[in-house]
């Protein structure tokens, strides 16, 4: 199996294939059509399993499909279309890094928002205007409660490592975001398992979700 056979276009098919991936690992086989589909996703997936390419490819295919203005030229400074959830600085750092190496060939604008460090860096970021926005969730909160950034045009959200979430006790930050979404999107949600609290959540959050399970 391809990855172009999976429904992705050739400015991403050529970013995979420099950064060395000659077929797409089973999450991503799963995962890549069912986010073209707009469907929303709950994922069971260790890292290292290729999690993070299974939903950033079908996520930029969406945002930048082929033949759209966007692809090749911006047009001014835009509010985020995609929010990506993740625990930890690290992992924001790294998805933020994913994003950035498949969408080499797209006129893509991303940011990455973490605790911990100055606010101005990341202030100024947004006020430039980004597709995807990768983030912690008490940072983000403090951004948007300042006005920094607003989250009213999100069309997917991601929540990474949403076990981890849970467990590092960020489930009313991350309840506070939601709340500034749109109801109207696509929610994808990974985790390491399926505990009862990652159930409740994904009943809560997710309509008529594809399982995955590898
Ligand atoms: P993740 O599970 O998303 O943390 O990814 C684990 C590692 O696998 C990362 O270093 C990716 O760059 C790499 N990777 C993801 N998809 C593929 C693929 N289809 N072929 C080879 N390596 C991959």
């Amino acid at each position: 199996m391809s990855f172009a056979s999976l429904g992705l276009s050739e400015a991403l098919v050529r970013a995979i294939e420099s950064a060395g991936y000659t077929q797409p690992t089973p999450v991503q086989q799963r995962a890549i059509p069912a986010v073209l589909q707009g469907r929303d996703l709950m994922v069971a997936a260790q890292t290292g399993t290729g999690k993070t390419a299974g939903f950033a490819l079908p996520i930029l295919e969406r945002l930048f499909p082929a033949g759209h203005p966007d692809r090749e030229q911006r047009h001014g400074p835009k509010q985020p279309r995609v929010l990506v959830l993740t625990p930890t600085r690290e992992l924001a750092a790294q998805v933020h890094d994913s994003f950035k190496i498949y969408a080499r060939d797209l006129k893509f604008v991303s940011a990455c928002i973490f605790g911990g460090v100055g606010m101005n860096p990341q202030v100024q970021a947004l006020a430039k205007g980004v597709d995807v926005l990768v983030a912690c969730p008490g940072r983000l909160l403090d951004l948007a409660g300042q006005g920094s950034v607003d989250l009213s045009h999100v069309e997917i959200l991601v929540l990474d490592e949403a076990d981890r979430m849970l467990d590092m006790g960020f489930i009313h930050d991350v309840k506070k975001v939601l709340a500034r979404l749109p109801a109207q999107r696509q929610n994808l949600l990974f985790s390491a398992t399926f505990s009862k609290d990652i159930t409740d959540l994904a009943g809560k959050l997710l309509h008529n979700p594809e399982r995955i399970e590898v």
